[in-house]
């Protein structure tokens, strides 16, 4: 990072001390012993838990001691919810909501120590569209978290998905500092972008792979990519390929953001033999073939991924090839187009993975309205729980829809 926040090699020790201390670190050298330290720190912390570790030979993360030797198991699902349960004993969470913003990106992360940093903030208003995913989905988003503030704005890469919601928040949102890459703009909402920044006198910082962005010692973000604002030339999208691509470590948890890098980005990062490995990995330019090579996906190893696209969206996107891709590798998957907003929640030994998009138990077997279309679906239908929650109409009846005005949906 070239200026405003600081960043040191160092600081990736600081940040695994103070995650220990976080953990209220029991003291006797896990790490020597040769299990997960933080699986330590919940053993000593919660009787009730290690009680049914031993039951279930289980915890989340997976290793349990057998014959002296910690060993990967596989749960079970009742010692899943047990120990989800358990494993909310109000330790901080990071917690990473990919906000469904239709076809685009933004992604909240909130860190345990309270830092809310936003990457990306959908599409803005441009030549065929007046839509602002800022206006519409990120700032009601921001309010129903309560999130007063931004620590900082992250813009992966300057392309209207991505950056043309950011001006809308920078305007309506106080926010402490602006982070790009620093690559080449061209259009119009990113130099208002910065232009805004400089009005309202953000810190504004430009960083590049090898950086960690040091706003909670907690957690540590690295930046994998760009290497630098020019390193793409000539590959089948340069300003793609210059996303910004950050990994999220807490605990034992990884979270890896890979804005819209394509093969060459990928690439790159393999040779640069980064640490790729992420339990969940934001699938990359919203489930394109441009992204995701097996290489790649081979190397960040995940369990879940999420693709943030928009319900059909004019791209096809996320393109069957990819979907099938992660099929195999058994990850599971979740779509913002199918499953709005998805938030992953960690307190850096267990994740659990929630979705917006489930139709509320009160309103099972109801007809759903979608307000902004002017359609409705009925229960089973292909996307009757796809309707995006701020613009749900529940109706006992397709009467009672039909008669507030709504048309039925051919889906
Ligand atoms: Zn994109």
């Amino acid at each position: 990072m070239r200026t405003g926040l600081s960043v040191s090699v160092s600081c990736l020790l600081a940040s695994i001390f103070s995650g220990l201390l976080f953990f209220g670190a029991a003291g006797h050298g896990p790490a020597a012993a040769g299990f997960p330290p933080v699986l330590a720190q919940v053993r000593e912390m919660d009787p009730r838990l290690r009680q049914i570790i031993d039951r279930e030979r289980y915890v989340k993360r997976g290793y349990v001691k057998r014959d002296g030797r910690w060993v990967k198991v596989k749960p079970t699902p009742k010692a899943r919810r047990l120990v989800d349960k358990l494993s909310d004993g109000g330790r901080p969470k990071l917690t990473v909501h990919v906000i469904d913003v239709g076809q685009g990106d933004s992604i909240l992360i909130q860190t345990p120590n309270g830092k809310n940093i936003l990457l990306d903030a959908g599409f803005g208003p441009c030549s065929w569209s007046d839509y602002d995913a800022g206006e519409k989905r990120v700032l009601p988003y921001l309010e129903y978290l309560g999130v007063k503030k931004l620590d900082a704005v992250i813009v992966s890469h300057p392309h209207n998905d991505h950056d043309g919601g950011i001006a809308t928040v920078l305007r309506k949102m106080k926010v402490d500092a602006l982070i790009d890459s620093g690559y080449k703009h061209t259009a119009t909402p990113y130099y208002d972008v910065l232009k805004l920044a400089r009005e309202k006198g953000l810190k504004y910082s430009q960083v590049k792979a090898g950086d960690r962005l040091k706003f909670d010692p907690a957690v540590e973000i690295e930046v994998l990519n760009p290497p630098n604002a020019n390193a793409y030339q000539g590959t089948n999208s340069d300003t793609n390929n210059s996303s910004i691509v950050l990994r999220l470590t807490y605990g034992e948890v990884t979270v890896l953001l890979t804005g819209d890098a394509e093969k060459a980005a990928e690439e790159k990062m393999l040779r640069n033999r980064y640490n790729l490995k992420a339990h969940i990995l934001k699938v990359g330019h919203h489930g394109s073939k441009t992204s995701s090579s097996e290489r790649f996906l081979g190397q960040v190893g995940p369990e879940a991924a999420v693709i943030s696209c928009g319900l059909n969206n004019r791209y096809g996107l996320p393109k069957d090839e990819i979907l099938r891709r992660f099929e195999r590798k058994k990850v599971k998957m979740y779509r913002t187009d199918f499953d709005s907003t998805v938030v992953v929640t960690t307190d850096g030994q267990f994740y659990t993975i929630e979705t917006f998009g489930e139709i509320p138990s009160e309103y099972k077997g109801y007809t759903v309205g979608d307000t902004e279309r002017k359609k409705y679906y009925v229960p089973g239908s292909k996307y009757y729980s796809r309707v995006y929650p701020g613009r749900r109409r529940y109706f006992k009846t397709e009467k009672e829809a039909k008669a507030a005005g709504f048309e039925k949906s051919n889906y």
